[in-house]
């Protein structure tokens, strides 16, 4: 349709659409498998599926309360406490939002002032940055060097000053797959000590952690805890990354902030899966074992792949594994994903586009939520590159 003539001045000029859109585009287009978005191809638990058509059948079908259906923040509160020990009050402390994204999109517009600097550590999941500077703030970005992607405290210490407002992490990380250790919480501990800078935890893959290792949440620790915006998503935890419904933890002052700006820009979130998933999560919250269930996965895929020229990096959370390609192409990253897309058919992420600068490591994110059959099939495909 015509459109005005008038000067239109975007938002976000340099924006495309997400990495994740582009290669699925291309991955349906091209028949390939799509390792490429993070979502698994089989379904949630039939129980929960039972659950859903039970309530959508009943009479809950209008709003739920701003803050979520109290019966949900009741179960999460009771969770939260089990894996981490910190009570979060159900009245005041927890929000349920429909997926992490609007809840870090939340948090952020609340928080964040213009001009304010908010610390992020790169490569970085693609919505931190877009909500940043929608609110005129600045991303001041902690670059982590391929294939540690250790983090150098020193150099964040000495990125901080009266401007920075926030600072945003992400463990277990996409898309790196690796994970914050204890130290790296003290020292996140005493960075923030005696400052008045918040902290967006984002925890979406909280529950998927291999060989023993434990999830370093802010909730473990009561001085970062009292700082601590935590962004959790049910989608990850349940198998149903489309239903978006997640939720946000955090100290009552922060949280009053944030309702302010989440009831005017969503007000609540889905009712009749809120009340289903509770009562999934009462009865049945010992069957919540991703360590294991994609603990199994990672091991068959990197197992399948051990014949190809791919290297594998250190996998050690989320359903992610970084393949590096850097003996079988010096390509840039996105050209090789485009070309392994449209002629081997399997469609995978680029790394270099979670980095401002786009760095190259010729390393690809490859998402191992999959059935045995897929992961097979892409193994194969992968073998013969
Ligand atoms: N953070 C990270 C690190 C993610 O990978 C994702 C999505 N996979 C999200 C946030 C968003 O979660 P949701 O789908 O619940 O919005
Ligand atoms: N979080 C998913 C990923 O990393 C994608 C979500 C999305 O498409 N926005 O692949």
């Amino acid at each position: 349709m015509p459109h005005y003539q008038g000067q239109m001045s975007s938002k976000l000029p340099n924006m495309g659409s997400s990495i994740f859109s582009t290669m699925t585009q291309l991955a349906n287009k091209n028949s390939a498998l799509n390792l490429a978005q993070g979502f698994p191809d089989f379904s949630p638990d039939k129980e929960l599926i039972k659950l859903c058509k039970k309530y959508f059948n009943g009479k809950n079908h209008q709003y739920a309360p701003m803050a979520g259906i109290p019966e949900l923040r009741n179960t999460i509160s009771r969770l939260a406490e089990h894996w981490y020990t910190q009570k979060y009050d159900p009245a005041t402390e927890i929000t349920i939002v429909p997926g992490a994204t609007a809840g870090i999109y939340a948090a952020l517009t609340a928080l964040v002032k213009e001009n304010d600097e908010v610390i992020i550590f790169e490569p970085n999941y693609d919505c931190y940055v877009p909500a940043i500077r929608l609110q005129g703030a600045k991303p001041v970005y902690v670059t982590l060097q391929h294939p540690e992607y250790k983090i150098d405290w020193d150099h964040v210490k000495r990125l901080v000053n009266f401007k920075t407002k926030a600072i945003i992490i992400n463990t277990p990380n996409n898309p790196t797959s690796t994970l914050f250790s204890a130290e790296d919480m003290r020292h996140l501990a005493e960075l923030t000590k005696n400052t008045d800078i918040w902290i967006l935890s984002d925890e979406v893959y909280e529950h998927i952690l291999f060989d023993g290792y434990e999830h370093q949440s802010v909730a473990r620790y009561p001085r970062l805890a009292e700082r601590s915006i935590i962004a959790c998503s049910l989608g990850k935890t349940l198998h149903t990354t489309g239903w978006k419904l997640g939720y946000l933890l955090g100290p009552e002052n922060l949280m009053t902030e944030i309702r302010k700006v989440y009831q005017y820009m969503i007000f609540s979130a889905n009712t009749p899966l809120q009340m289903a998933i509770n009562e999934y999560l009462e009865t049945y919250e010992d069957r919540i074992n991703l360590a294991s269930l994609y603990g199994q996965k990672r091991d068959y895929f990197l197992q399948k792949i051990k014949k190809s020229r791919f290297k594998v990096l250190p996998c050690k959370g989320t359903y992610f594994a970084l393949l590096d390609f850097s003996k079988i192409s010096n390509e840039d990253d996105f050209e090789f994903a485009k070309k392994l897309t449209e002629q081997h058919k399997i469609a995978s992420n680029p790394t270099s586009v979670f980095y401002r600068n786009k760095i190259n490591n010729h390393a690809l994110r490859f998402c191992f939520a999959k059935e045995e059959k897929t992961l097979k099939a892409a193994a194969e495909i992968l073998c013969q590159v």
